[in-house]
């Protein structure tokens, strides 16, 4: 007897999440596939089991710190800091944060972005876990990893809810830890 039919007990949570994430063609820019992870924060359920699994793949590897990367890695980070008991760091974009920052500027396809944190964030000693929902070139996290080492914490590894791995985001992280629960192919 079948007892799966009906029932989504038994799809992995990669399944899940590929059924769930919803592709926008042509946004924001025509020829860009947007990948758009609501749906994943309006289900409770996949959303916790989302950020159990990062925690589960994190824990007892020495985390000190979640650094959470503006703005939708703000909504898988703090849950993630939460369940290892860690603490939460905003890295955000230019000009927001009040008091002393560290920044580091990364090339964008046209221009240039800047990410900081504040100077106190983290150490020599520390080590970092970066959060963010999606790998494309990976500009922001490779910026973000020399924002953690730049202030002599190290980096414990990096979490993604997808990657684009037609980008070049995975190469530039090669050697890194780098954990993604669903990764898009070219096509
Ligand atoms: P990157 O620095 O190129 O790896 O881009 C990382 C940021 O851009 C992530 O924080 C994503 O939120 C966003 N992003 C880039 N490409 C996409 C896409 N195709 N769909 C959704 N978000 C994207």
């Amino acid at each position: 007897m079948d007892h799966s039919s009906g029932s989504d007990v038994d799809e992995s949570l990669e399944t899940r999440l590929r059924r769930t994430i919803r592709e926008v063609p042509d946004f924001p820019l025509p020829g860009i596939s947007f990948k758009d992870i609501t749906p994943v924060l309006a289900n409770s359920l996949l959303f916790r089991s989302v950020t159990d699994e990062f925690a589960r793949q994190f824990a007892g590897s020495g985390v000190s710190h979640v650094a959470a990367i503006e703005s939708r890695g703000f909504l898988f980070g703090a849950p993630v800091a939460q369940l290892l008991e860690v603490g939460l760091v905003p890295v955000r974009k230019v000009g927001k944060l009040p008091h002393l920052t560290e920044r580091v500027d990364y090339a964008l396809e046209y221009g240039t972005a800047g990410i900081e944190v504040h100077a106190d964030a983290w150490g020599p000693g520390d080590s970092v876990l970066i959060v963010d929902d999606v790998l494309a070139t990976g500009g922001t996290a490779d910026a973000a990893c020399k924002l953690v080492e730049r202030m002599g914490a190290r980096v414990a590894g990096l979490a993604f809810l997808l990657s684009l791995r037609y980008l070049t985001g995975e190469d530039l992280l090669r050697g890194r830890r780098v954990e993604t629960l669903v990764r898009y192919q070219p096509g």
